[in-house]
């Protein structure tokens, strides 16, 4: 998902257009005074049935962390049934599907999520009343694929021809503890080097992300010999220690700009209420938009834990008290510019199609891209979500259609030269 805050700028999108940017934020309305791209554009409305059918379907497949296999074989059989060439899996489970343009480059990938944060055994029934679907990843990320498949529908049934290549992707493992390993995957074997310009359909809104908030996570082990609670009283004790870690943790201080963000998300350990713990576990989610700060806070961060294990022993005069700190996530932080080709051309698209300029920044398969220094950008769907990565997650899909368009115009403006 595009988890990230609204950085609440509205722009109006002219005034911006200086010397080499003017082509970029014309783009959108240039194109859109071809006839063929009209039509197909006018498709992504008229055909919004198809794309909502598309969205239940693969969302009714499971797709858990790193389970995502099923939903991927039926993402790349409907995309086969577009008139994709090359429609393939590899080897992580990403499926990639191409349309060739005039020219192999620039190559331009339009990409959405396969996995979801559900477990297996998930009920995956979507419920649809009225304009509302009812169901577990149904926006994030069942709208991204559906849009994505969408625009490889209306362009297989579109004479246009572009200039560069477009491939059409779905990721796996972008959610959670995935860890990115589909779009890392991706970049550095399947489509190595060949990437010119990235899109990532995820989220809801019609808003731009450009900015990559990395993320670091930590799974913190505290272990201890255990022992009775009253009989063995005077031992050190893990939940205890993890406790002193936790407090430290809370209080540290972090800039909101670059916004800078902590969370314990999961606790567990022990056996027993009358039992000193031998063991206690926590998982911790480090972020920040700025590699720097990330890493500033990360440092802080490891020290509340040594801080805390100290204590711990000093409190009962022992050194039995141990914590072991492992890496569980790692997303890198990128960005942009405002004036980045890329985001002119969203912008002009926007413009194009009278939808307002918002941009958001979050973490999303596009963070390893732009850490790679490769243009991406993640678009929102269109539409509008709540709940997302819970069971009672909804999609509204009334003008969702202007998403969909909106990836489209996009596209193939990015597939020009
Ligand atoms: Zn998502």
């Amino acid at each position: 998902m595009r988890i990230g805050s609204l950085v609440a700028l509205l722009l109006a999108a002219s005034g911006l257009s200086v010397g080499a940017q003017q082509r970029a934020t014309e783009l959108g309305p240039t194109l859109l005074q071809n006839p063929s791209i009209r039509t197909a554009v006018d498709a992504a409305k008229t055909t919004e049935s198809e794309t909502i059918e598309d969205q239940i379907r693969l969302c009714e497949v499971e797709a858990p962390p790193f389970q995502e296999a099923r939903r991927g074989q039926l993402f790349a059989q409907m995309l086969r049934e577009t008139g994709l060439k090359n429609v393939r899996v590899d080897n992580e489970g990403n499926v990639i599907g191409v349309r060739p343009g005039l020219q192999p480059r620039p190559n331009v990938v339009l990409s959405a999520h396969l996995d979801t944060v559900f477990p297996k055994g998930t009920a995956v029934k979507v419920r649809r009343e009225g304009a509302l679907l009812r169901g577990p990843g149904i926006g994030d990320d069942c709208r991204g694929l559906a849009d994505v498949m969408a625009v490889a529908r209306i362009l297989g049934k579109s004479s246009i021809t572009t200039p560069g290549t477009i491939t059409f992707v779905a990721t796996v493992g972008e959610e959670g503890l995935g860890d990115l390993r589909g779009v890392k995957r991706l970049f550095n074997e399947t489509l190595k080097d060949g990437v010119d310009r990235f899109v990532s359909i995820d989220g809801d809104g019609v808003g731009i992300t450009y900015i990559g908030i990395g993320s670091i996570r930590y799974r913190v082990t505290f272990k201890g010999p255990g022992g009775h609670s009253f009989g063995s009283f005077g031992t050190v004790n893990p939940v205890h220690a993890m406790g002193r870690a936790i407090a430290r943790i809370g209080d540290l201080q972090v800039p909101s700009s670059p916004r800078t963000t902590f969370n314990v998300g999961r606790v567990g350990g022990g056996t027993a209420v009358n039992a000193i713990p031998a063991e206690a576990w926590m998982e911790v989610d480090l972020r920040s938009a700025e590699a720097a700060q990330l890493r500033s806070l990360e440092q802080r961060f490891r020290q509340t834990i040594d801080d805390a294990v100290v204590q711990e022993n000093a409190r009962w005069g022992s050194q039995q008290l141990t914590a072991t700190l492992d890496v569980v996530g790692v997303r890198p932080a990128g960005r942009l510019a405002p004036n980045a080709p890329i985001v002119q051309a969203a912008m002009s698209v926007q413009r194009a199609l009278n939808l307002p300029v918002s941009f958001a920044e979050g973490s999303t398969d596009s963070n390893y891209p732009l850490s790679l220094n490769i243009p991406a950008i993640t678009i929102d769907t269109g539409g509008t979500g709540s709940g997302v990565h819970t069971l009672g997650e909804t999609f509204n899909t009334t003008d969702a259609w202007k998403g969909t368009q909106r990836a489209l115009l996009l596209v193939l403006a990015l597939a020009q030269p």
